[in-house]
């Protein structure tokens, strides 16, 4: 028998998981440390976007099939990185990348100021943020950046309770959105549309609103020219935003307005709000540069969705700089192997992981041989001695169970968004 052992039990440790479990003789053990699976599943992908989190059924299935969670047990703290090395043949990181990168500027380490990951989070009921400070008792808010993060952060901040009903967001969030005041939210980017990372449904959405029209700047577009030349997908989201800049005045009262060549410059208190300056750029090839022209926009919030690096581990290589660990195709050591956001960088939908967990799944199968280590039940008895009490798959079917008895029509489920909430339904 061979012993694998995947730190982490988001979509690219899945994928992994379901590549390794089709073969015969293999053991997986999934080690997670929050008590619930699926990862980015569960704490990132937006609560209104339950059509993608839909991938979970996937996911469940492969812990049906015999692949095992150890949850609640963090690797690093209740088990070391080396004491899995000694009892898998095997290990895994697929720890994607859980850390917000930093602006960099002046402020940004103020109260109201948010990396998306924190904010995310927040929404979405991780354990770790449940009591994260949003303030949205002003009327603007900035969000930087131009990716898909940024679009979901100022969708869940513009939607109204009505449009956040069918999702499964955290009540504790719920209550807070339904409490704001919200009304401009600025997506700040210091590049052009035609640079923007947003893909074509997510900003088509936000066409589509209740209560928020979004608005670009018609002289912020480039001439249609060249909008052929794009790559199909961004010339959709260009459409897209030619048609906010085209749109008259719908009487919304909340407004979602792309600040393009805006380059975040510095935030400072204003009184009880925040005040991001921005400084006007303009192009050179791709890159922006300063133009000298200042102006501030005035919120409570200020999101930084300028994405992610990984958490490093131990002795484990890691790259700084991409924010990830160092290894030649998913390879990082001697039977260590790293898979998904650890392994490429914060980037790709859920599917762009699968390629990855089945690529180092086919790596393990060829290069790890059996070599009699104690594998899962080894880890059972540290663990056990330790007086660590790991959720099993049983313990999250008796979560997943009383978090949908839980809900309120037609919300899917509701979150128990506090480790001992967790732990409770759980271990009954
Ligand atoms: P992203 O797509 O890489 O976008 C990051 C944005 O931050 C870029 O616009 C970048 O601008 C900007 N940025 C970086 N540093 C900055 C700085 N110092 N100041 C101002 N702006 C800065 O990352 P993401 O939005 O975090 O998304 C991560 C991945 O998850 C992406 O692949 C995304 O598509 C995916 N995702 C998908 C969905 C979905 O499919 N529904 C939802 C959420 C996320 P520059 O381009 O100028 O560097």
């Amino acid at each position: 028998m061979l012993n694998v052992a995947i730190v982490g039990a988001g979509p690219a440790g899945f994928y992994t998981a379901e590549a390794l479990m089709r073969r015969v003789g293999i053991a997986v053990d999934m080690i997670d440390a929050l008590p619930t699976p699926y990862g980015l599943i569960r704490a990132g992908v937006a609560p209104d976007h339950q059509s993608i989190k839909a991938v979970d059924r996937r996911y469940h299935a492969v812990l049906a099939g015999g692949v095992r969670f150890v949850g609640d047990v963090c690797v690093g703290e209740a088990v070391t990185l080396e004491e899995l090395m000694g009892l898998y043949d095997a290990v895994v990181l697929a720890t994607g990348a859980p850390h917000d990168r930093k602006l960099g500027i002046a402020g940004e380490d103020l109260p109201g100021v948010l990396g998306s990951g924190a904010f995310v989070s927040w929404y979405n009921g991780h354990p770790e943020f449940a009591d994260l400070a949003v303030p949205l008792a002003h009327p603007g808010v900035a969000v930087i950046g131009n990716g898909n993060v940024a679009i979901d952060c100022a969708r869940i901040l513009a939607k109204t309770p009505a449009e956040l009903a069918h999702s499964d967001i955290a009540a504790h969030a719920r209550t807070a959105l339904a409490g704001s005041v919200v009304r401009e939210v600025h997506i700040v980017g210091r590049r052009g549309p035609y640079q923007a990372s947003f893909t074509p449904k997510e900003t088509g959405e936000l066409g589509h609103l209740e209560r928020a029209q979004p608005r670009v700047d018609p002289a912020d577009l480039p001439d249609a020219s060249g909008d052929a030349a794009l790559e199909p997908g961004l010339r959709k989201v260009v459409a897209s935003l030619r048609a906010f800049a085209a749109a008259p005045p719908a009487g919304k009262p909340v407004s979602i307005a792309f600040d393009f060549f805006s380059r975040p410059g510095g935030i400072e208190r204003a009184g009880e709000a925040l005040r991001l300056t921005v400084e006007r750029t303009r192009l050179e090839g791709d890159r922006a540069v300063g133009t000298g022209v200042m102006r501030t926009i005035e919120c409570g919030l200020i999101v930084a969705a300028i994405g992610y690096y990984s958490a490093p581990l131990g002795d484990v290589p890691f790259d700084a700089e991409r924010g990830r660990f160092r290894n030649e195709g998913g390879r990082v050591a001697d039977r260590l192997y790293v898979t998904g956001w650890a392994r490429r960088g914060p980037s790709g939908t859920i599917g762009t992981n699968r390629p990855d967990g089945i690529e180092v799944a086919e790596r393990i199968v060829a290069e790890a041989v059996p070599g009699g280590r104690a594998g899962a039940a080894g880890l059972d008895t540290l663990l056990h001695d330790r007086g660590v009490r790991p959720v099993t798959f049983a313990g999250w079917q008796a979560i997943d169970a009383a978090e949908r008895a839980a809900a309120t029509h037609p919300s899917p489920r509701e979150k128990f968004a506090r480790r001992d909430a967790l732990r409770r339904a759980a271990h009954g």
